[in-house]
């Protein structure tokens, strides 16, 4: 490519909110533009996207896989057909189209199982049909809300979709695991660190998300230089780069909710998040990860405003290699499924209160206790004297953060009643003061697949009293209490008083209230212990770059795909899906592969191999040698870009750096009449002086070694 005729236009500035961020290197070095419609991708930017289809393309078909390539839109009458919840996209991405004078809504970019459904059920009711694997390069919608200032959240992003179906887990199993290798190996190739988080949506579930690390608070020294060959695996040095204490205000956030029910404290979770889900209950298949642990890898510092995008918090275990979504991550020491309250109250308190009958479900859920039963008594329990209940006045004080600084109080002596309507109905959860609560949890342990917060009528009306005052000690209306493990020393707390303006200062739990189950329900904290092993966890932050699940047959059933094995019986098609973003990738790659001066992308994966750089095209000579050697590196096979503008060798300088490119090589008048060439390495900075006659045949060498690692 000729820099002169090339559609490259660079930039100086960009918008103060995007400086610093990835966005910034990828505007500066137009590889995007930013047009009222949000991102477009220039041709140095389609050439990167381009290079990453191709890539997975040859991965992929090598797999076994057939590309296919299904239409953007989805009417939304399939999914009504089928029965199936609309997936959730931004409003925007809901289309009436008039065919004929009739009106048909469909979803841009939203999940197309049905479709695919219908594209292959006929195909797929032979066993001799399966397993099939497919892939196809398509569009996917961001999540609500999702903002076009950064390329990360765009509304619409370029992926990759890759669909299998099998008759059963013997080659299910294999094959997604196989993928997901496919996709460490991509993130390997493009040197970017990363954690293959589990997402633990319910005992049965098998989901995966892969996260790019961008924890940002790793120091130069404990990572891996940017001049040093990465490892095989971004997995290495078995250093903490994600340590929570280094990134205040993402891992350890206040508690920014209000003490009780005015919104969930938790990260809210992409809409996808539950929608393959099996019910409690279900059967099935366990699933070995075998994940090594995550650690090493270089990571730029970059703050949470830069990076801007949507992020992703993680929890990990550097002793064993536990890696978890957050929002899903099991805590050490905890039962897997809800416990009675009277069980648990029973162990602290002596054998009093018999556990309920076999099944109880909310239905025949008790009522709070009343005052003036025992409290706990056993090692649990803590030593100080049970403080009589006192209503305290605590004027517009409804926030945790309002209420600790009105008392002062630490948090952790305050419990939030979160009050929950649960498929409908409403339910109050308990939760520690200074912890978040997990929507994805709450409804994993009890089996819920709608849960929202309550609205301020249903909070007046279970509580007597507006959002922002309620807690476990007196509700107006008998409401099932679910509270976190944590909630069973809650001894001497503050809660809501169930009425306005007011808040009870030592409450007891057991003597005062009386919670009905006991659950993991919130988010893992720093430091708390690894459910694995005696270690603890850790969390770090990063975007999330591919999603990857097995389908339980309660979602694949009711898109009819069904197949007769051999001895004709009629048996659910199982199926697998995963989704790569390549916009994310790309803007990943950004966020990782830079320095102060630009980009610096790996050798092995940059839009060229080389910038040949011609210093005074004026100079007919040297115009002319540049063109030859254009021409000839070209026909070597080396991509080059010839930086041939009639500009100063500054400006040519200044923008070979910020565009990146592994080679930089400059013919100027002197050198070219020395028969000679300068050559500088981007990621080293270092510069030699090579032979023009040799220079086709060093820079070969140069490109083969940095590529050759690879099977590229
Ligand atoms: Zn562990």
């Amino acid at each position: 490519m000729q820099w002169s005729r090339a559609f490259l236009p660079t930039l100086k500035e960009v918008p103060p909110m995007l400086r610093g961020g990835p966005e910034h290197w990828l505007l500066r070095a137009g590889l995007v533009a930013s047009t009222s419609g949000g991102y477009a991708w220039l041709p140095l930017g389609m050439r990167m996207l381009r290079k990453l289809q191709d890539h997975l393309r040859r991965r992929l078909l090598q797999t076994g896989a057939q590309e296919i390539g299904l239409p953007v839109l989805t009417p939304v009458s399939l999914w009504q057909r089928l029965r199936l919840p609309e997936p959730e996209v931004p409003p925007g991405l809901r289309l009436d189209l008039a065919q004929a004078e009739r009106k048909t809504q469909y979803l841009l970019g939203g999940g197309q199982e049905p479709l695919l459904a219908e594209l292959a059920s006929g195909w797929l009711a032979s066993y001799r049909n399966l397993p099939l694997l497919v892939f196809q390069f398509g569009l996917a919608a961001g999540s609500e809300g999702a903002s076009s200032s950064r390329l990360a959240d765009a509304a619409i992003r370029p992926v990759v979709q890759v669909y299998g179906f099998h008759a059963g887990p013997d080659s299910l199993h294999p094959t997604y695991q196989q993928l997901l290798q496919q996709v460490e190996n991509l993130l390997d190739f493009l040197e970017l660190p990363y954690w293959v988080a589990q997402r633990e949506v319910s005992p049965e579930y098998l989901g995966h998300r892969v996260v790019i690390r961008l924890s940002g608070e790793q120091t130069e020294k404990a990572g891996r230089p940017l001049s040093q060959p990465p490892p095989r695996s971004p997995i290495s040095n078995g250093s903490e780069p994600s340590r929570p204490e280094a990134s205040p205000g993402l891992a350890d956030r206040p508690a920014e909710a209000a003490s009780d029910r005015s919104e969930p404290a938790g990260t809210p979770l992409p809409a996808e998040a539950d929608m393959f889900t099996p019910p409690a209950g279900r059967a099935t298949e366990t699933y070995p990860t075998g994940l090594p642990p995550e650690a090493g890898g270089f990571v730029p510092p970059l703050s949470r405003s830069s990076i801007g995008a949507d992020l992703e918090e993680v929890a990990f275990c550097t002793e064993c290699g536990y890696t978890a979504v957050r929002a899903s991550a099991r805590i050490g020491g905890r039962p897997i499924k809800p416990v009675p309250g009277a069980l648990v109250l029973a162990g602290l308190t002596g054998p009093t209160p018999a556990p309920p009958p076999p099944g109880a479900g909310p239905s025949q859920m008790q009522l709070p206790g009343r005052p003036g039963q025992s409290g706990p008594t056993d090692s649990e329990s803590p030593s100080a004297p049970p403080e009589p209940v006192r209503r305290v006045p605590t004027p517009g004080a409804r926030t945790i953060a309002e209420v600790t600084a009105f008392l002062r109080r630490p948090p952790q002596q305050f419990l939030k009643t979160l009050l929950y309507l649960a498929d409908g109905r409403p339910v109050a959860v308990l939760i520690r003061g200074d912890h978040q609560a997990s929507e994805v949890k709450i409804r994993a342990s009890f089996g819920i697949s709608r849960l929202e917060m309550a609205d301020p009528a249903t909070v007046e009306k279970v509580t007597g009293a507006p959002v922002g005052f309620s807690g476990p000690v007196g509700l107006k209306e008998p409401t099932p209490l679910w509270a976190d493990w944590d909630v069973r020393t809650a001894w001497n707390v503050v809660v809501g008083a169930n009425e306005a303006d007011a808040h009870l200062v030592g409450v007891c739990i057991g003597r005062d209230f009386r919670p009905d189950f006991f659950a993991d329900l919130r988010m893992a904290m720093p430091a708390d212990p690894c459910p694995q092993c005696p270690a603890v966890l850790q969390i770090g932050v990063g975007l999330s770059a591919a999603e990857a699940a097995c389908l339980p047959t309660a979602q694949t059933e009711p898109l009819g795909l069904r197949f007769h094995d051999a001895q004709q019986e009629l048996r659910p098609v199982r199926m697998h899906r995963l989704e790569v973003d390549l916009g994310r990738l790309i803007w990943a790659m950004a966020a990782v592969h830079h320095d102060q001066a630009g980009l610096v992308w790996p050798e092995r994966f940059s839009p060229f191999d080389i910038l040949l750089v011609c210093l005074d095209p004026e100079d007919e000579a040297v115009r002319r040698a540049a063109w030859e050697l254009y021409q000839a590196w070209q026909s070597a096979g080396l991509e080059v870009l010839l930086d041939d503008r009639d500009l100063r060798p500054g400006v040519k300088f200044f923008d070979a750096d910020l565009l990146g490119i592994p080679w930089r090589a400059v013919l100027g008048p002197k050198n070219y009449r020395q028969g000679q060439l300068e050559l500088k390495h981007r990621r080293s900075g270092q510069k030699q002086l090579i032979p023009l006659a040799d220079a086709a045949a060093i820079l070969m060498e140069k490109v083969r070694a940095a590529k050759g690692s690879t099977s590229e």
